[in-house]
């Protein structure tokens, strides 16, 4: 158990977490709703500090981040639990737990020395929501800037405010889903009704923090996969987080309590691609559909190709600095 850093104590040994937007009033002897964090006579604990479930060299376009670091390595670490609870989760055996699992720990310091021993430039918390175990995520990051790696959040963007202020100065970016853009959809398909302090913490990411962001919609038949969602999305990003911002759309494959959906279909993706076109996004990205050409990075002045990928290969062609190295159009690349 670790204390946690943001909460408030209220009357009768109650707390209020302010981790993440739920931020809920949890009674002594009881969890939030995410259960990774517990009142225990008034004080808030992380209960699964350093506890890791998954680990592995990731090539940084898995997350995907397709214009930070091209082509290098990311050290991945994932813990327990999660704030929403998605249907359709690829994650969930790690992330739909309803306690904290107790067993392999890497702490602060054996993961940045991991991360130089495989060579990695830098870690990301992935796989299951980071803001989870937020405490441990905050020393690793402090420890991670300190030698040198770029620090990377792979979230679901629900983070209060207080806490993106935190753990601000040591996070390089900030790789967010956008699922829909509706009250209905955030209720139907994450059981979220408060969803737009999602955007209000993305934007202060990128304005307060100066992250680079890249957003990802996982498009579900039927689901999120309407205009209406998907106009909302590319419109709010072209408008907010600006023109070159990366908009990954992915498919959907059948998991967890979506076994009866379909994978997503491939024509749905490039009707998303054209969608984040017309609202003016130069970088819309197909994922999940491995040689697709829609995986490419062409500059959106030149036309010529930037990045060449399948899958997780990446073959660097065009990038000099953030620009293309054909034209000089800013390509909005972070590499140093
Ligand atoms: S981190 Fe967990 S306990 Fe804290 S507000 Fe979010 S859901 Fe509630």
């Amino acid at each position: 158990m670790h204390q946690a850093m943001l909460y408030e104590s209220l009357p009768k040994s109650k707390v209020r977490c302010n981790i993440c937007q739920w931020r809920c009033q949890i009674g002594p002897g009881k969890g939030g709703v995410c259960k990774m964090y517990q009142n225990k006579d008034g004080v808030l604990y992380s209960m699964n500090y350093a506890q890791v479930s998954s680990v592995a060299v990731d090539p940084i376009e898995k997350k995907p981040l397709f214009h930070f670091f091209p082509g290098s390595l990311a050290f991945s670490i994932g813990g327990w639990g999660c704030n929403f609870h998605c249907q359709g989760c690829q994650n969930w055996e790690i992330s739909c737990v309803d306690l904290p699992q107790l067993g392999r720990q890497i702490q602060p310091e054996e993961a940045v020395k991991l991360a130089k021993e495989y060579n990695c430039q830098g870690i990301a918390w992935t796989y299951n929501e980071p803001t989870m175990w937020f405490e441990y995520t905050l020393d690793s990051a402090r420890l991670a800037k300190e030698n040198g790696l770029y620090t990377v959040y792979v979230t679901n963007g629900y983070m209060t405010p207080e806490a993106l202020d935190t753990i601000g100065p040591y996070l390089n970016a900030w790789r967010v889903d956008i699922k829909g853009f509706s009250d209905g959809l955030y209720r139907k398909l994450a059981k979220i009704s408060q969803w737009h302090g999602i955007l209000e913490v993305a934007k202060r990411a990128k304005n307060k923090w100066q992250m680079h962001i890249e957003v990802i919609t996982n498009i579900i038949p039927a689901m999120n996969d309407d205009k209406t969602q998907l106009e909302g999305i590319a419109g709010w990003i072209h408008d907010e987080l600006g023109e070159l911002t990366p908009w990954h759309v992915t498919r959907f494959y059948p998991n967890h309590d979506m076994m009866d959906s379909p994978p997503t279909p491939i024509s749905t993706l490039e009707r998303a691609v054209d969608i984040g076109r017309k609202a003016g996004l130069k970088f819309v990205y197909v994922g999940n559909a491995p040689g697709h050409g829609g995986e490419n990075t062409n500059c959106h002045k030149c036309g010529n190709i930037i990045i060449k990928r399948y899958g997780y290969q990446t073959e660097v062609i065009g990038i000099r600095g953030s620009k293309c190295k054909f034209c000089g159009a800013e390509l909005n690349f972070k590499t140093a």
